[in-house]
């Protein structure tokens, strides 16, 4: 059994955070690959590490003197919340050198992706240590092309290879590199995608992805009085629910699980005994509602028309889209 486990920034904000998911990976053997997101807001009015870093990097590539002043401070400031987890944990590990690479590369404007990943990259160093699991920088194993897409087959093959040979590791989330060694990033909240891309690459029997939610609800709390949580729901499902705002997992990180059939398990770092949504091809399971989920936009609506014999009918599609102009929609 093998479980690749990704774990959003919430769950890894600080010492305390990164204790839950200690004991969450050590509690399970199967759960072999972990992918680290970069550390969050540990309270609503905090900055996730990943912004300071573009922060950083945008006052590192202006000229003016206040800007080395503002650069200064904020990788103090990431440095610090780094340091505070590593101590938090009782580590003896130092970032020094590493920093000190990042700030020669920043002098060097080596580029905004470089410096946005390198949230998930020490995130991934530290939690390496903890567990005392192996750390593969992605940029070995996560490659985009020259044009910075992502290139799925290129990465399925080497990864594939280099974890056949590793029994359990620490991949950090987000970021691989193109030909030549450039970092790139996916886009905001990507490191769902690299989980992905590890669990197709292993042939994991789930991928679990841990975050500060207990799944999906079948509607959005703000509207809604406690919505009850769906308990599973199918890909085509999830798409709909997704493209209509529902916004826990990122759109690309369906299709690579998708194609190898492995589930996906959305879990909840903060009650880890609550079990999630599952999110599955299909189910023959009786669902628990016939409607699995509601979202909206504000003046959107999707309308879905079936009818028997409707391929037998000429001109059916004319009527129905005539009844759609005839009333303005
Ligand atoms: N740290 C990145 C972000 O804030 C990626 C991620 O968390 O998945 O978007």
């Amino acid at each position: 059994m093998k479980i690749v486990v990704k774990f959003g920034g919430s769950s890894l904000a600080s010492a305390e955070q990164f204790k839950k998911v200690g004991k969450i990976i050590k509690k399970d053997e199967a759960r072999k690959y972990v992918i680290p997101s970069a550390p969050g807001k540990r309270t609503p009015d905090d900055t996730k590490v990943t912004d300071l870093l573009y922060s950083c990097y945008g006052q590192a590539i202006l000229e003016e003197d206040e800007c080395e002043e503002n650069f200064e401070s904020l990788l103090a400031a990431i440095k610090k919340r780094y340091e505070e987890i590593i101590s938090g944990l009782g580590l003896t590990l130092s970032l020094d050198d590493e920093f000190r690479t990042i700030r020669e590369n920043f002098s060097k404007k080596i580029g905004r992706d470089y410096a946005a990943s390198r949230g998930e990259y020490l995130n991934g160093i530290i939690m390496a240590a903890y567990l005392g699991y192996e750390f593969i920088d992605a940029a070995e194993v996560i490659l985009f092309d020259a044009a910075g897409n992502f290139d799925a087959e290129k990465t399925d093959k080497l990864l594939s290879k280099r974890l056949a040979k590793t029994e359990r590791a620490v991949i950090p989330g987000f970021y691989g590199s193109m030909p030549g060694g450039k970092i790139k990033t996916f886009s905001r909240g990507g490191s769902d995608i690299t989980g992905s891309i590890v669990s197709k690459a292993v042939h994991a029997d789930l991928y679990e992805n841990w975050t500060d939610v207990s799944g999906f609800l079948i509607a959005d709390p703000r509207i809604v009085r406690k919505p009850k949580s769906i308990d599973v729901i199918t890909y085509r499902e999830l798409r709909e629910l997704s493209y209509m705002g529902a916004t826990v997992l990122h759109e690309d990180a369906i299709f690579p699980v998708r194609k190898e059939g492995i589930p996906i398990n959305i879990r909840n770092t903060n009650s880890p005994e609550d079990k999630g949504t599952l999110i599955v091809e299909g189910t023959c399971r009786k669902p628990r509602f016939v409607i699995t989920g509601i979202a909206g936009k504000k003046d959107f609506a999707s309308i879905t028309v079936e009818k028997a014999m409707m391929n037998s009918e000429v001109g059916f599609c004319k009527k129905l889209l005539e009844v759609f102009d005839g009333n303005d929609i």
